[in-house]
C-alpha cells in the first residue's frame, strides 16, 4: 500500500471511530475516499492542510425538538435534523427530507455528497442537508402543516439567503415548502425568496425546479448513451419510485423514444408492457397521494407486485430513483445478465458497493447520484439566481440552461476520469472533479 493509500485508509477508520453506527455516512465517505487517491498524490499540499479531514466534519449541525400536535390532540415529538457540511463554494444547499428512517447517518452521508454534487455543478453552492424522523404517510394537511411550522420554528435561526438554503426531498415536495416559507415569511417578517428552494411558481419558484432532478438524470444517461453512439430510442426503461425524481425521469424518457415498462413505490411496483402512463401516476401521486397499485384501476392490463424488487424486472437502462441501496448485489447480477446496458442513479445512493462492483466489473455505463442527479440542485441555483434579480425565466430557457449545465457536468467527469488515467469511470471522475474545487477554495480559505 502506498503512503497516500495508507493515509485515506486513515482518515476512513477515524472517521468511522468518531461516528459509530452511521452506517450510510460511512458508506458515502468511503466511495469518495476510494477515488482520491491520484488526486491526494498529485497534490501533497491537501494533506499538509489536512483537507479531507476537514471535509469529513461537518461545518455545524444542528439537531432539535419538534413537537405538534396531531388530528386527535395529541402531542407527538420528532427530531429535526440540519447538517451544513461546507460552505467553501457557497452558502450550504441540499434538501430536506422527512421520512421515518432519517436520523443523524442519513442526514450526514445526503450532506457529504451533497459537497461534491454542488461542486460538480460549477455554481456557487456549498453542501448541507436536513430533514426529520416525522413520517408523512397517511397525515392530513393540517397535520403537515402544524409539522412543518413547528419544524421552522427552529430551523429559521440556521437558514438565510447567503447562509443556508434548503429544499425539497424525500417527503417534502411543494405542499411542505409552502408550509415552510409561509412559517419563515411569518417568524422574520421578510420575504426572503432565497431562503428555500422548490417553491410555487407565484411565490417565487422557477419554472423547471419540479422536472429538474428527473429530467436532468435522463439527460445525463442521454450524454452516457451518445458517448458510446447510442440513445434512448426504443430502449425498455425502469425507473424505481414514483415521487417527485422518478415521475419526471419516466417524463422524459418517453420524450426522448424509451418506455418506461415499470415504477414502484415502498409497497409494491407495476409493470405496463406498453409503457407507464405517467400522466396517470402525477395524478396518483401528486393530486390524489394515493399508492401505485392504484395504477391499475385505469390500466387492468398492468400487473402489481406487492412487495419484492422492481430490479427483478429486465430492462435496457435501470434509474433508480426511490432510495438509498435499493439496488443490491443480486439485482446487479440480474441487471447484468439480462443486458442492461446503462445505470444512472437519480436517488442518492441506491446502489450498494457491491452492487457498483458488478455493474462497473461488467462494463455496464454507470453514473453516481453525485453526478446524474445533480440537475435538481443546479435548478435550485438556478431559481436562487432569479431570486436575486428578482427576474423569471420561461420553461424553454430554464430547461436549456439545465440541460447545458448537465452537459458540463458530464464532460466533467469524462475529462477528469481520463486525465487520472480512468477512462469511462464516472465515479472517479465525479469524485476528484468535485473534490477539486472544494479542496482548492478550502485551501486559499487557510485553516478554518
Ligand atoms: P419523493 O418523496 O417524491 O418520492 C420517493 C419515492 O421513493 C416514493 O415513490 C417512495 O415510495 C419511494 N421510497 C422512499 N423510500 C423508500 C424505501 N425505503 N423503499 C422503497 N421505496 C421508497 O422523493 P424524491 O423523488 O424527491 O426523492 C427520491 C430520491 O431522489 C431520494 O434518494 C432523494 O434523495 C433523491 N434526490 C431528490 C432530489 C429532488 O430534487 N427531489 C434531488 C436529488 C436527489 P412511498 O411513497 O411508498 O414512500
Amino acid at each position: 500500500m502506498s503512503a497516500v493509500d495508507t493515509h485515506l485508509v486513515g482518515v476512513f477508520e477515524d472517521v468511522v471511530r468518531r461516528n459509530p453506527g452511521e452506517r450510510e455516512f460511512h458508506q458515502a465517505v468511503r466511495e469518495v475516499l476510494e477515488s482520491l487517491a491520484p488526486v491526494v498524490e498529485k497534490h501533497p499540499e491537501y494533506t499538509e492542510a489536512s483537507i479531507i479531514e476537514r471535509m469529513c466534519e461537518p461545518e455545524r449541525q444542528i439537531i432539535f425538538r419538534v413537537p405538534w400536535v396531531d388530528d386527535e390532540g395529541n402531542v407527538r415529538v420528532n427530531r429535526g435534523f440540519r447538517v451544513e457540511f461546507n460552505s467553501a463554494l457557497g452558502p450550504y444547499k441540499g434538501g430536506l427530507r422527512f421520512h421515518p428512517s432519517v436520523y443523524l447517518g442519513i442526514v450526514k452521508f445526503l450532506g457529504f455528497e451533497q459537497i461534491f454534487k454542488n461542486s460538480l455543478t460549477g455554481l456557487p453552492i456549498g453542501g448541507g442537508k436536513g430533514g426529520s424522523d416525522f413520517d408523512p404517510q397517511g397525515r392530513s394537511d393540517g397535520e403537515i402543516m402544524r409539522f412543518c411550522q413547528s419544524f421552522m420554528a427552529e430551523l429559521h435561526r440556521h437558514i438565510g439567503e447567503y447562509t443556508d438554503v434548503p429544499a425539497g426531498d424525500i417527503g417534502v415536495g411543494l405542499r411542505e415548502v409552502g408550509f415552510l416559507f409561509g412559517q419563515y415569511k411569518r417568524l422574520t417578517n421578510k420575504y426572503e425568496s432565497g431562503v428555500l428552494t422548490g417553491k410555487g411558481l407565484n411565490w417565487g419558484g422557477s419554472l423547471v425546479r419540479t422536472e429538474a432532478t428527473g429530467y436532468g438524470t435522463v439527460f445525463f444517461a442521454a450524454e452516457m448513451l451518445k458517448a458510446k453512439g447510442d440513445d434512448f430510442e426504443g430502449k425498455r426503461v425502469v425507473v424505481s419510485g414514483s415521487g417527485n425524481v422518478a415521475t419526471y425521469a419516466a417524463e422524459k424518457v418517453h420524450q426522448l423514444g424509451g418506455t418506461v415498462i415499470a415504477c414502484s413505490d415502498s409497497a409494491g411496483y407495476i409493470v405496463d408492457e406498453k409503457g407507464i402512463d405517467v400522466d396517470e401516476v402525477k395524478d396518483i401521486k401528486e393530486v390524489r397521494r394515493g399508492r401505485i397499485k392504484e395504477y391499475l384501476e385505469k390500466h387492468p392490463h398492468a400487473s402489481y407486485v406487492a412487495g419484492g424488487s422492481i430490479w427483478d424486472v429486465s430492462c435496457d437502462i435501470a434509474l433508480p430513483c426511490a432510495t438509498q441501496n435499493e439496488i443490491e448485489e443480486d439485482h446487479a447480477i440480474h441487471l447484468v445478465k439480462n443486458g442492461c446496458v446503462l445505470v444512472a442513479e437519480g436517488a442518492n445512493m441506491p446502489c450498494t458497493p457491491e452492487a457498483i462492483h458488478v455493474v462497473q466489473d461488467a462494463g455496464i455505463l454507470y453514473a453516481p447520484g453525485k453526478a446524474a442527479n445533480a440537475g435538481g440542485v443546479a435548478t435550485s441555483a438556478l431559481e436562487m439566481q432569479q431570486n436575486a434579480s428578482r427576474d423569471s425565466w420561461s420553461f424553454e430557457y430554464t430547461e436549456d440552461r439545465l440541460q447545458q449545465i448537465v452537459r458540463d457536468i458530464h464532460k466533467r467527469c469524462v475529462t477528469t476520469a481520463d486525465q487520472y488515467g480512468r477512462p469511462g469511470n464516472y465515479v472517479v471522475g465525479a469524485n476528484i472533479s468535485g473534490f477539486t474545487r472544494v479542496a482548492e477554495a478550502m485551501l486559499a480559505f487557510g485553516v478554518i
